[in-house]
C-alpha cells in the first residue's frame, strides 16, 4: 500500500501529466494544481476516473492549503513565447508560486522539488554546463522573466531549506519533447513536427547552427522521481537532461526524414538572447540518482511525430497569439 498524498503543481502540462500519470500507477495520492494557462484538460482526462487522482484549478501565485507529503513544483509557462507574453506574470509565477509552495512544504513538513531550468545558465560560456558554473544570464532581456524567476526560485527553495530545514530538491532541466507538448507552443520539436505534417515550411531561427540536447518525457520523469525519493537526502541542484547534442539543422533534417516532408527551410531572426549550445553534464546525476537518458532522439522523435498525427489540432487553443 502506497500512501503518499503528492502534489503536482503544474500537473495538468506536458511533462506535468506525465509524472502525475506515473505517481498514479505507483499507486501514490495525487493532487494536481493546474491554471490551464499552457495546457489543456485533455492531457490528464484519463486520470479524472482513478480514485487516487485529483484535479483542482488554481493559480499558485494564490495561497493554498492542502495536506501533502511530497510537492513537485512543475508550475510555470516553459515556452519562450508563453512566458513573454505576461513576463510579470511569469516572474510571479516564479516567485510568488515558489514561496506558496515553500510555505505549504514548511507547514506539511512535506519535501518539495522544484523544476528548475538550463536557463538558469543562460547562454553559457562553459560547455558542457555542470551544476557548479553560475551562468551567463541577461538580466533585462526578454528571457529574464524566465530565467532570473527560475534563479530567484532556486535561492528561495535553498533558503527555505537553510532556514527552516525544509527538504528540497532543485532539478535543472534541460530540453524535454515528447507527447502533450503544447502544438502551438512555438517550441522547437513542436513547431518542426507540426509544420512538416502540416505541410508547410520548417522555420529555422537564424542559421541553425545553436545546439541543444534533447531528452525523452519518460526518461525525464523519471530522474525527476529518483531526485525526490532518493534517500541519501541528495537535494541537488543537479541537471536532468540528455547529454547528446544536436544542432537544430540536424533536427530539422531528422523531422523532414521521418515525416517525409521535403520543402525548403524557411530561415528567420534569431531570437534575441538565444543560447549558441546547451549540453548538459550528468555525472552528478549518475553518481547520485543512477541515473541517465535511455531514448534515443530518433526513438523519442518517432513516438511524438506519430502523436501529433494522432491528435486533432483544431482542438487546441494557442495560449498567447505569439507562439
Ligand atoms: P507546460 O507549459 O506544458 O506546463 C506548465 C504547466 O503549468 C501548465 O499546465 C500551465 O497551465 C501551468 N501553470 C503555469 N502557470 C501557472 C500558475 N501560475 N498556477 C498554476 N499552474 C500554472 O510546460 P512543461 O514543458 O511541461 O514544463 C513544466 C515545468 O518544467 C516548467 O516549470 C518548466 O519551466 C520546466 N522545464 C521544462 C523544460 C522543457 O523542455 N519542457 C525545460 C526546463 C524546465
Ligand atoms: N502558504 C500556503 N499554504 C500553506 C502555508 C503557507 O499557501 O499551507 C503561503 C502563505 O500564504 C504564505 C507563504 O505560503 O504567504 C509563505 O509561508 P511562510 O510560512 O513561509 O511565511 P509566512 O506565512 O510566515 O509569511
Ligand atoms: N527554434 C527554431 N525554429 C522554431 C522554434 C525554435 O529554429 O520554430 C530554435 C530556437 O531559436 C532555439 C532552439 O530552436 O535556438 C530551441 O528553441 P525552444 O524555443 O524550443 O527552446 P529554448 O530556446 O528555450 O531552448
Amino acid at each position: 500500500m502506497n500512501d503518499k498524498r503528492v502534489l503536482v503543481a503544474g500537473g495538468a502540462g506536458f511533462i506535468g501529466s506525465h509524472l502525475c500519470e506515473e505517481l498514479v500507477q505507483k499507486g501514490h495520492d495525487v493532487i494536481c494544481v493546474d491554471n490551464f494557462f499552457t495546457s489543456q484538460k485533455s492531457n490528464i482526462v484519463h486520470l479524472l476516473k482513478m480514485p487516487n487522482f485529483e484535479l483542482i484549478r488554481h493559480d499558485i501565485t494564490l495561497p493554498l492549503y492542502l495536506e501533502v507529503d511530497e510537492i513537485y513544483n512543475l508550475a510555470c509557462p516553459a515556452a519562450p513565447g508563453h512566458y513573454q507574453y505576461n513576463p510579470i506574470k511569469t516572474m510571479k509565477t516564479s516567485m510568488m508560486g515558489s514561496i506558496n509552495l515553500l510555505g505549504l512544504a514548511k507547514r506539511c513538513r512535506a519535501k518539495i522539488l522544484q523544476a528548475s531550468t538550463s536557463e538558469v545558465y543562460g547562454d553559457p560560456e562553459v560547455h558542457p554546463q555542470r551544476e557548479d558554473y553560475r551562468g551567463c544570464v541577461n538580466p533585462i532581456g526578454p528571457r529574464s522573466c524566465y530565467d532570473e524567476g527560475k534563479r530567484a526560485a532556486e535561492a528561495l527553495f535553498m533558503d527555505y531549506h537553510r532556514m527552516h530545514k525544509v527538504q528540497i530538491r532543485i532539478a535543472r532541466i534541460f530540453n524535454t519533447y515528447g507527447p502533450r507538448m503544447h502544438p502551438f507552443d512555438g517550441r522547437v520539436v513542436s513547431n518542426f513536427i507540426r509544420q512538416a505534417i502540416e505541410q508547410k515550411p520548417i522555420t529555422i531561427f537564424g542559421n541553425g547552427s545553436q545546439t541543444r540536447s534533447f531528452c525523452f518525457y519518460s526518461d525525464l520523469v523519471q530522474g525527476l522521481i529518483r531526485l525526490m525519493e532518493n534517500k541519501e537526502n541528495f537535494i541537488g541542484p543537479v541537471n536532468l537532461g540528455n547529454p547528446h547534442e544536436f544542432t537544430i539543422l540536424e533536427l530539422a533534417e531528422m523531422v523532414q526524414k521521418f515525416t517525409g516532408q521535403k520543402d525548403p527551410f524557411d530561415f528567420k531572426d534569431l531570437p534575441v538572447d538565444d543560447p549558441c549550445r546547451r549540453k548538459p553534464d550528468i555525472s552528478l546525476a549518475k553518481a547520485k540518482l543512477d541515473w541517465e537518458p535511455v531514448v534515443p532522439l530518433e526513438e523519442g522523435l518517432k513516438k511524438t511525430i506519430e502523436w501529433f498525427k494522432s491528435i486533432n489540432i483544431d482542438n487546441y487553443r494557442a495560449p498567447t497569439p505569439n507562439y
